[in-house]
């Protein structure tokens, strides 16, 4: 096992229902340590550059306009093996299939509005953490 970050995102549908404090309680009870993080209100074409890899997407306005919807929290998650942690405490993209427990069968309102956004591998990783945080914002 290593020490990994990861880059979080609590997405403009948790936001809103000011849902941001029982989810980062949900990281933390995990063992992953916010190391970083930020409230940000995106741009569509900020967006857009985040969401690049579904440019393609027949559902790529559709997520780029939720995601400038209302403010995000951005955040880095430390921790033993943090992506993949990371990625069982958010459950499921799509809520119906999450497992009980997860943040999105707990809070996510649709497939689309899922509440949290989690690096899938450590390439990935580097990348959207450098998307949003300078090295000096890093302080695990
Ligand atoms: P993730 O890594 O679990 O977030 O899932 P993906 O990388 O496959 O998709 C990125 C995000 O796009 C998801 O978290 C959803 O918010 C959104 N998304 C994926 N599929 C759909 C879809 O069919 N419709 C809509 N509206 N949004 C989708």
């Amino acid at each position: 096992m290593a020490t990994e970050r990861t880059l979080s995102i609590i997405k403009p549908d948790a936001t809103k229902r000011n849902l941001t404090g029982i989810i980062n309680s949900k990281f933390e009870a995990a063992g992953l340590r916010i190391v970083a993080q930020k409230r940000i209100q995106m741009t569509k074409a900020q967006a857009g550059v985040f969401y690049a890899v579904h440019k393609e997407r027949p559902f790529f306005d559709e997520l780029t306009t939720f995601m400038t919807s209302e403010p995000v929290v951005v955040q880095v998650l430390e921790g033993e093996d943090a992506i993949l942690k990371n990625r069982e405490v958010m459950g499921a993209t799509n809520p119906a299939e999450a497992a009980d427990g997860t943040i999105r069968k707990e809070f996510a309102l649709s497939l689309g509005e899922n509440s949290v956004h989690g690096s899938d591998a450590p390439e990935t990783a580097a990348v959207e953490i450098a998307y949003f945080f300078s090295g000096l914002e890093l302080v695990g």
